[in-house]
């Protein structure tokens, strides 16, 4: 064979410049695009051979990296199949650069976003190098060596060359701007990430050891890679131990996992991979040890939105198809139907797998549960599929830490906890110590109550609302026991108040509460259960519920402006609420009684004015007269306010039993708090 030179066949005058532009960031992949290249070479050679169309020596069949910083080159050798001049004629200065070519046209303007970048071929050596050769022999009987030479202008040479060994170099020349991948560490760490399980054996250098205080090259060759990642092996192979190390070698550092899926289809689509459940300590490790997404053991990225259903995300380990399409972008991707049945088989996979768990071993999934809720709930909440299959496995925690399925838990509390309408009632509460004392309530009246305290329970709650026909959650502080299940037989204890005693109780208790920012507190009486607390502070179920979805969804700002709004419950059956009751009666409700009865007068005043006058329209005079009336209606009201709050003012006992309220629900800090202590100390 004689020189040769030719035109590439590529229309663009020069599509370096655009090369080196395009994926500036991504330069990196030329790495994987070259050994991967080589490792199908290897796998052609062995292939051939096993089918007995190459009967010669398969030698040693290995990839090898190397770099000579005093020439600027860096090689990926092979003992693969070679080419001869025809195949490289064929195969890269038709195909490749044509290749690359379309792939650049096409993608020119999502080229951020296409998935690792896939499908540029031998041509990404051009990102990083300003001179390209090829030196390969092919294996086929009388081939001989030939030396490719290009420097990314269409031109080519292609010129006879000495090789005895059968197989390709690929050199690069690399150039000023890409110096970094002459270097040991940078290249060591880019074999680390995308070629750490290819099925070839891939040598960069000599393993190192620490010798005469500085690191040295021993005479073992430095493998980079595990060529038999678990995943590629039969689940029946493969011992606990065996998953385990495996996940040691992904994430390194990081606890054992709690359980783990071997995933594994070839039909309709290709797809291995092994999903570990982790026992996750802080968001650090979520973000950084993600799935890793590879095609035939070649490292794609560990960016999967879209191929791993979303709730999928907050697992770990990795998955290998060559089914899924790479060179395109996410959006594409995620509407792409192959794409969309991977996901929806890890899915089905998954809720498979956790029900077989629960299955054999109940008690192991329960102590699991409380690490593995947060997928479980977000699979359920985010994806109806998963929730279907979920709700066999879900469980439920209570106050008791007793585990039940959403179906034994309905058994458990339809009897007791059905209200009239027939709704059956779960209690929850979000903190057990904070709302404690609510919880004995609930509990003593032989109630159940959940514990619903992880992140996504509060969505939860909702999801189980909508899901399982006529079910109503209520948190356990929502109300005073007995109104957190009503029932048909109800009958409210009455609460025999005088409307002077009324207003003056409730001016006593209003007027003894501290002031607390965006906080209001509405008084109510009722005659709960002596042993209950003398007061009670409850938060209506959905004022809260909404309170809560505003702080973590937009558009809800109304909700979230407003303030936090407590009921507080005077209980009149308790011996403390009965001693101030007593004791207003006998040294407050003289001084108020005159006051409630002009008040009375008042009103009977305004009623007949109103009522003379036809068809509710006052004359002017009229007007004036009422507005009089409502103001010195107004001013007895302030009036008993004042005496109410003076006379208050010296009974700490007021005081004591509000704060009690307060701090069993951690409203009282600051000075209220010290005040609070002083207090006690003295009534002590
Ligand atoms: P792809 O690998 O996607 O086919 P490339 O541009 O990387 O595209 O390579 C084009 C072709 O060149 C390959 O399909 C293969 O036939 C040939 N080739 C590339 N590198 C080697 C090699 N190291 N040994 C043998 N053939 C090779």
């Amino acid at each position: 064979m004689s020189q040769q030179k030719g035109q590439i066949g590529v229309t663009t005058e020069n599509i370096f410049p655009v090369i080196k532009k395009f994926l500036y960031s991504d330069h990196e992949i030329f790495l994987r695009e070259l050994v991967s290249n080589a490792v199908d070479a290897t796998q052609k050679i062995r292939a051939l051979s096993s089918f007995g169309e190459f009967k010669g020596s398969l030698g040693e069949l290995r990839v090898s990296v190397s770099l000579d910083p005093e020439k600027g080159t860096l090689t990926v050798s092979d003992h693969g199949i070679g080419m001869t001049a025809e195949d490289i004629d064929k195969y890269i200065n038709q195909i490749a650069f044509s290749g690359a070519e379309e792939f650049l046209n096409k993608y020119k303007d999502t080229a951020a976003t296409i998935i690792g970048h896939f499908g540029l071929g031998f041509y990404s050596a051009f990102m990083v190098a300003k001179k390209v050769e090829i030196v390969s022999l092919s294996y086929k009987e009388g081939a001989e060596a030939v030396r490719w030479t290009c420097d990314g202008s269409p031109e080519y040479t292609m010129e006879p060359a000495e090789r005895a060994e059968r197989g390709t170099d690929i050199i690069l020349y690399i150039d000023d701007e890409s110096r970094k991948f002459l270097e040991r560490g940078e290249i060591e760490s880019l074999l680390k990430k995308y070629c750490r399980f290819l099925p070839v054996p891939v040598v960069f250098g000599k393993e190192q050891e620490w010798k005469d205080g500085k690191m040295t090259d021993t005479d073992r060759d430095n493998v980079v890679n595990n060529t038999e990642p678990e995943w590629t092996k039969k689940p029946s192979e493969l011992t606990d131990a065996d998953y385990i190390r495996f996940y040691h070698e992904l994430y390194p550092g990081q606890d054992d996992p709690l359980f783990w899926i071997h995933l594994n289809v070839d039909y309709p689509f290709t797809l291995t991979g092994i999903l570990y459940f982790p026992k996750i300590k802080n968001n650090f490790d979520v973000t950084r040890n993600r799935i890793q997404l590879y095609s035939n053991q070649v490292y794609v990225t560990d960016s999967v939105e879209g191929v791993v259903p979303e709730f999928m995300m907050l697992l770990q380990g990795v998955i290998d198809s060559p089914d899924i399409p790479l060179n395109v972008s996410r959006s594409y991707l995620q509407a792409d139907s192959a794409v969309k049945k991977i996901s929806g088989y890890i899915t089905k996979k998954v809720a498979s797998r956790l029900e077989e768990l629960f299955k054999a071993d109940r008690a192991d999934f329960e102590k699991k549960w409380d690490d593995i809720k947060i997928f479980i709930e977000y699979g359920m909440l985010t994806d109806e599929k998963f929730y279907d299959a979920a709700k066999k496995f879900a469980l439920l925690k209570d106050t008791d830490e007793h585990y039940y399925t959403f179906e034994e838990y309905r058994q458990l509390v339809e009897g007791a906890q059905t209200d009239k309408d027939g709704n059956v009632v779960y209690l929850y509460t979000t903190d057990p110590t904070a709302q404690y004392s609510y919880i004995k309530a609930a509990t003593g009246r032989g109630y159940d109550v959940l514990v619903m305290d992880g992140q996504l329970d509060s969505h939860f709650v909702g999801l189980i609302e909508s899901k399982v026909e006529k079910t109503r959650c209520v948190r356990v502080d929502s109300d005073v026991v007995d109104r957190l299940i009503p029932k048909a037989d109800d009958k409210k204890a009455a609460v025999d108040f005088t409307p002077a005693q009324r207003d003056m109780m409730t001016a006593v208790f209003r007027r003894s509460t501290p002031t607390i920012d965006k906080t209001e507190f509405i008084v109510s009486f009722e005659a709960v259960t002596p042993d209950a607390n003398p007061v009670i502070l409850t938060q209506n179920e959905y004022m809260r519920r909404m309170k809560e979805m505003a702080a973590v969804q937009g558009g809800m700002a109304f909700y979230g402006e407003l303030p936090d709004s407590y009921n507080m419950i005077v209980n009149t059956e308790a011996p403390a609420v009965k001693r101030i009751d007593d004791e207003a009666k006998a040294e407050l409700l003289p001084a108020i009684e005159p006051l409630q009865a002009e008040i009375d007068r008042l009103n009977a005043e305004l009623k007949t004015l109103r009522d003379s006058a036809p068809d509710g329209k006052l004359s002017d005079e009229q007007k004036g007269q009422s507005t009089q009336l409502e103001e010195r209606i107004a001013a007895a009201r302030n009036d008993i306010d004042k005496k109410s709050a003076e006379w208050a003012s010296g009974k700490p006992l007021v005081k004591q039993v509000i704060d009690l309220a307060l701090l069993a629900n951690g409203l009282l800090r600051g000075e209220a708090l010290s005040q609070f202590v002083s207090r006690s100390v003295k009534l002590l």
